[in-house]
């Protein structure tokens, strides 16, 4: 049985209903995108953790009954009196979206001031996931025992996964967002940047510098995404490449490198095959990006596709 725990900040999502000035509340967050896929992807005799901390109001109540409902273990996520959840809220601009966030004082910033109940999710997993937002959340100390968390969690076997998810919005400055992300990526075992990201803040010039360099710091396997272009990836022994299904019609790209990184995770998990799971990754997120929302529920054929999930 394999054990995986996602561990970040799950919010409050308000999305156009049609009319201008009518919302519908749903829930979403970078690494609950990829947990949800995920759990969709594994065997039911897997399982899929999500790591976070929430309030103790009504909203935080609906939001932990929705990733209990997803099926994700819930059992270390902490309840805190004195903040809720984070919100964001999407605007349709002649089609055009754009998000406005209110996270500041969101509960899933404090959910590493100690470090007992992380520590306690993780006894036994096999991979822990994380992205550049969670780091970015988080205060530096308690980034810096996240870091220690996950030193002693690849020390006893584990293994980690990590999404740069470049959002310079959310940290003090550039430098200390590429410093840290660089510093998660030397206690990765798998690193999953996109390369415009990546390009923009490392100034790399290939997609193959961005694998090199997080190859560098210590990632023994990269997966370089890159929009509608070729995926690389990348390991000690094996480098390949592979170019997504062509989509004529982009519907909604929200959750485009979470699901690719599910997707990839699932297959690579359960086979071990550098260029399965690459495909598998750019399968899913061909998907999901031919439908409105991070978040879209898979029917048991498509899952088996995708990571060779029973039947
Ligand atoms: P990104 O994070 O934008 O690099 O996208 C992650 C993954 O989503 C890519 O590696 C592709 O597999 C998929 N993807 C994103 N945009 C497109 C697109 N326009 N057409 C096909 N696949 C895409």
């Amino acid at each position: 049985m394999t054990r995986i725990v996602a561990i970040g900040e799950a919010m409050v999502e308000l999305a156009p209903a049609g009319d201008a000035e009518l919302y519908r509340a749903g829930f979403a967050g970078d690494t609950l995108n990829t947990a949800w896929y995920l759990r969709q992807l594994m065997p039911a005799t897997d399982a899929i953790a999500y790591f976070t901390a929430i309030g103790k109001d009504d909203i935080s109540a609906r939001l932990l009954a929705f990733i209990r409902a997803a099926g994700l273990e819930t059992g270390q996520i902490a309840q805190r009196d004195d903040s809720t959840v984070g919100l964001y809220m999407i605007s349709l601009n002649n089609g055009e979206r754009s998000f406005s966030y209110w996270r500041g004082q969101s509960a899933a910033r404090r959910m590493l001031e100690d470090d007992t109940a992380l520590r306690a999710a993780l006894q036994g997993a096999d991979l822990a996931y994380l992205s550049g937002i969670t780091l970015a959340i988080l205060p530096q100390d308690a980034r810096g025992r996240l870091f220690d968390v996950l030193r002693d969690f690849r020390q006893a076997g584990g293994k980690v996964a990590f999404d740069p998810n470049l959002r310079p919005r959310l940290w003090p400055d550039p430098k200390t967002m590429t410093d840290t992300v660089m510093q998660a990526a030397g206690l990765s075992d798998i690193a999953l940047p996109s390369y415009e990201d990546e390009a923009g803040w490392f100034h790399d010039t290939t997609p193959a510098a961005t694998a090199q360099r997080y190859r560098e710091a210590g990632a023994a396997v990269v997966v370089v995404k890159n929009g509608p272009k070729q995926v690389i990836a990348v390991t000690p022994n094996r480098s390949f490449a592979v170019k997504p299904s062509q989509v004529a019609n982009v519907v909604d790209t929200t959750a485009a490198g979470d699901s690719f990184n599910a997707g990839f995770l699932a297959s690579y998990l359960q086979h071990g095959d550098l260029e399965t799971a690459s495909i598998a990754g750019a399968d899913l997120a061909t998907a999901v990006i031919q439908q409105f929302g991070a978040l879209v529920t898979l029917d048991q054929f498509t899952q088996h596709r995708i990571s060779g999930r029973p039947l």
